[in-house]
């Protein structure tokens, strides 16, 4: 058995940067991230052990200090929770902030906003909150229930896939042919990096592992890009999900990992498929 890594994977710096921010905080002062951190169990598990607190509503809050994690927030989370007397600390992504510098650049200029996005996503609620009028489009169905404005100012959440983002824009472009409509590409370079990277590995092996939490959606998306090259992806979150029977001896083993999954589960599960191919190997030479 083969066992190849895609070039980019696993965590990204704004995750890295924002773990490290709350292990270095709690380390002098009692924390509560408000909302999930990162969508992986393991790191969650490490955050606990810590003793920091997860809530995902500021008036749930009882430490002094209050960390707002990688998706970012809105002005008016912002200004809720220092309301409440809360030390606020940001550990908002550069590239989310890019994303909405450019929001409210478009908004400036009298464009009406529309995000390419999960509507409940965090930091697709982060981006609209302060918001009068704005709308956010997912599939061709959302791009169909547009309704006609003047011009209109579209940027991406910065985890999407960048080929539907690019088709999703040139649909509302076709949509309303008269309109003014700029479209700014905000998809951060690190998803775009994993996704390419993802598809150059699906396209070489025959079988794709993908780790990541199981509600981690950037690995379920990174899933989904494999599924597209490659007829066997497997969704793990750790070693100990993998499956002897996924695997022959001959195969070209190929690795991937979500934004928020850490190194040393990805080192985890790549060890654990060095073992699971010396096995097969041995037991071909009986
Ligand atoms: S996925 Fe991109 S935008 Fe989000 S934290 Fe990572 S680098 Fe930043």
């Amino acid at each position: 058995m083969k066992i190849i890594r895609a070039e980019y994977l696993g965590m990204c710096f704004g995750v890295k940067d924002a773990i490290a921010l709350a292990f270095e905080t709690a380390a002098g002062t009692p924390l509560t991230v408000l909302g999930d951190l990162v969508h992986n169990e393991t790191v969650l598990g490490e955050l606990k052990a810590r003793g920091i607190r997860i809530e995902q509503d500021a008036a749930a809050v009882a430490t002094p200090t209050v960390m707002i994690t990688a998706h970012g927030a809105s002005e008016r989370k912002l200004a809720d929770a220092r309301g409440r007397g809360l030390k606020v600390l940001e550990a908002t992504c550069p590239l989310v902030h890019v994303a909405h510098r450019t929001l409210a650049g478009l908004v400036r200029d009298g464009f009406h906003p529309v995000v390419i996005g999960k509507r409940d996503h965090v930091e697709v609620r982060g981006l609209t909150e302060d918001l009068a009028l704005f709308d956010v489009v997912l599939e061709d169905a959302d791009v169909a229930a547009l309704p006609p404005r003047p011009r209109l100012g579209i940027i991406a959440q910065t985890t999407q896939p960048i080929d539907k983002v690019r088709r999703l824009a040139q649909l509302i472009r076709e949509r309303f042919p008269q309109a003014e409509i700029k479209f700014v590409d905000t998809v951060c370079q690190p998803t775009k990096q994993r996704q390419n990277a993802a598809v150059a590995l699906a396209q070489q092996c025959s079988v794709v592992v993908v780790i990541g939490g199981a509600d981690s959606n950037n690995t379920r998306e990174l899933v989904s890009t494999c599924g597209r090259f490659c007829s066997r992806v497997h969704h793990v979150r750790m070693a100990a999900d993998l499956r002897d029977d996924w695997f022959q001896p001959d195969d070209i083993v190929g690795i991937t990992a979500g934004t928020s999954t850490p190194d040393a589960v990805i080192e985890g599960v790549h060890r654990r498929l060095d073992r699971l191919g010396t096995e097969k190997h041995e037991r071909q030479m009986v």
